[in-house]
């Protein structure tokens, strides 16, 4: 979905609302202390960002999502926190989703203290001025709905097209076992692309710049600028440059390790190399230049082992 929002303000407060927000309140408190909302957390439509919630995962998110503070703007500073959600339910509305399953929403009942603070907010609430809301939670799985492999790794990209036998399919990524929510926010702005339903993958975190590009590449591609497209483009293409000059430098490395500290193993050996910065590298670099060494022709295969004998040839 796209963006959740509050679906009714200044609802009548049942005995079991009420019981239920005891549950989190550090003294009991009145129905008339309180004030009550609903709002449309998530559902299993195709968000903007081609993720997909299966309707487990909103079962499993209904039961995290209880008890979480909402804040304003994904800004978790103390006095922000406004609102809790004290309950949550499915909601199975009898329409289809863009993909031809059975709509369902996540729904949460927040509460708001009525004090001296919260009264202008709350305002907002009943006025529809705060009405989006987004969501921010950790997902376990991020599956292609082409493949079924984590989306991060298989070859096809989330918001393309693909032929699968006679149809032409939407890629987009299922989210699945969610593993916690963290907040819920009002946006200010919810007009702007970047709002909505914002989720998190413990295998969807960006593995480096190219991913980051990916990402922008797709939100651009979704406003039609042209002009920023080339730009993303020659962007990316200096990655790949600089990624390559690193990744030679890091080989050298870590051939000049394996052949003058032959005792360390080579797995301890790329671990480090992996983990050098790019001014490490470059001293490094010097170090082995001024060794002036033929080695690199004794190593054809990285994986290969050295032999001890053409170690002590070459030894330093
Ligand atoms: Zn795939």
């Amino acid at each position: 979905m796209k963006d959740g929002f509050v679906i009714s303000d200044d609802e009548n407060i049942s005995d079991e609302d009420i019981k239920q927000i005891n549950k989190f309140t550090k003294r009991v408190l009145k129905k008339s202390e309180v004030y009550v909302f609903s709002m449309i957390l998530c559902d299993n439509e195709v968000d903007r960002e081609y993720e997909k919630f299966t309707v487990k995962s909103l079962e499993k998110l209904s039961n995290l999502f209880v008890g979480k503070t909402g804040i304003l703007d994904h800004d978790a500073k103390a006095e922000k926190q406004l609102a809790r959600i004290f309950s949550c339910k499915i909601e199975n509305l009898k329409t289809k989703n863009s993909v031809g399953e059975n709509y369902c929403r996540l729904v949460a009942k927040a509460y708001i203290p009525r004090t001296k603070n919260t009264e202008d907010f709350i305002m907002q609430i009943d006025s529809g001025i705060k009405k989006e809301v987004s969501v921010r939670c950790l997902m376990g799985k991020n599956l292609c709905c082409i493949c079924g492999d984590n989306i991060n790794l298989c070859e096809h990209k989330k918001g393309k097209i693909y032929s699968v036998g006679n149809q032409k399919v939407l890629c987009h990524s299922i989210l699945e076992n969610p593993i916690d929510a963290y907040e819920w926010s009002f946006v200010a702005v919810p007009t702007q692309v970047s709002a909505g339903v914002i989720k998190e993958s413990s295998n969807g975190k960006f593995q480096n710049e190219l991913e980051i590009i990916d990402k922008i590449k797709l939100e651009s591609s979704k406003n039609g600028n042209k002009n920023f497209g080339k730009l993303i483009k020659k962007l990316e293409d200096k990655v790949k440059i600089g990624q390559n000059y690193i990744d030679e430098m890091k080989d050298e490395v870590f051939k000049f390790l394996s052949f003058s500290e032959p005792q360390i193993e080579r797995k301890v050996i790329k671990k480090m190399t992996d983990s050098l910065d790019f001014d490490e590298l470059k001293n490094f670099r010097k170090v082995i230049k001024s060794k002036n060494l033929p080695f690199y022709s004794q190593f054809v295969n990285e994986n290969e082992q050295i032999s001890q004998k053409k170690i002590s040839e070459f030894k330093i």
